[in-house]
């Protein structure tokens, strides 16, 4: 019944740093069965998007709801894969365990893990191509793998809707093809993905939804309505060199949607 909800409303959602709003009234309402881009100039809220959602940080006003409820109550279905320059990679662990931690529940505090989830760990680690680096530490991974790691953790976790912030920064592109493949597969499975992006060459392939921040949020929608020039003139207004790069992709990409429907 839950599931006739919405997986993610954002009312009025506004974050206050010292005075100054880094997320100024956010407000759109996203159904189920979507990989979405989060696209935005540096500092215009992307990160802090996720972590109000997440509950990390105090909205200044508004609020969010997750399959039609708050927070508190669905936590377990929400996985979050917080931007990799943000993590302690130094902490003794390896894969494997790294994996595992995906697995842990409220009431599973002790870490007992039962034969379940360790196959369950196993099998997100054969999805992101890790198989071989199983023991390894996770110091001795490069970015890439890093990174594999930490979306294998959150597929461990079998959640419903995924948070990812930056997955493709500092990843090389054969390994950045086999995240978005997974991540597409995910989707087509019902899943519904939620991905910081910058690479505005790619966002049209990659995302069938987009949101569009520049502090305020310019537009959310399904990207063939909202990747135009004028929201993108919005959102990156002011930094003509990325605009009058992005207005050529805009037209390259309106071209390729003439001609898909002409054939
Ligand atoms: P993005 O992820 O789009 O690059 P962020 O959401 O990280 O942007 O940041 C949005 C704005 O909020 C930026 O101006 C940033 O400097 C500011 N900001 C982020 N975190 C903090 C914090 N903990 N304290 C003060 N200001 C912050
Ligand atoms: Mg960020």
């Amino acid at each position: 019944m839950a599931d006739r909800d919405p997986v993610l409303e954002l009312h009025n959602l506004s974050v206050i740093y010292q005075n100054q709003p880094a997320l100024w009234n956010a407000d759109f309402s996203l159904d189920g069965n979507h990989l979405v881009g989060i696209i935005g100039p540096n500092g215009s809220g992307k990160t802090t998007m996720l972590k109000s959602i997440m509950g990390i940080i105090e909205p200044a006003s508004g609020y969010v709801k997750l399959f039609g409820k708050p927070l508190q109550e669905v936590r377990q279905r929400i996985a979050y894969v917080p931007q990799r320059g943000t993590v302690d990679w130094d902490f003794p662990i390896n894969v494997f365990e790294t994996v595992l931690m995906g697995r842990t529940r409220p009431n599973n505090l002790l870490k007992r893990y039962t034969k379940v989830d360790k196959e369950i760990a196993r099998e997100a680690i054969r999805k992101v191509n890790l198989e071989a680096f199983m023991d390894r530490q996770i110091s001795q991974l490069s970015g890439g793998q890093q990174q594999r790691v930490f979306i294998a953790r959150a597929l461990a976790q079998e959640a419903d809707l995924y948070l990812l912030d930056e997955p493709f920064a500092g990843v090389d592109m054969a390994t950045e093809h086999a995240i978005i493949t997974l991540l597409q597969s995910m989707r087509d499975q019902g899943k519904t993905l939620l991905v910081v992006h910058h690479d505005l060459q790619s966002v049209s392939q990659y995302f069938d939804w987009l949101i569009m921040l520049n502090t305020r949020m310019i537009a959310a929608g399904p990207t063939q309505e909202v990747f135009v020039p004028e929201m993108l003139n919005k959102t990156y207004g002011g930094n003509l060199n990325i605009l009058s790069e992005v207005l050529n992709l805009v037209k390259t990409y309106e071209h390729s949607l003439k001609e898909g429907q002409e054939s």
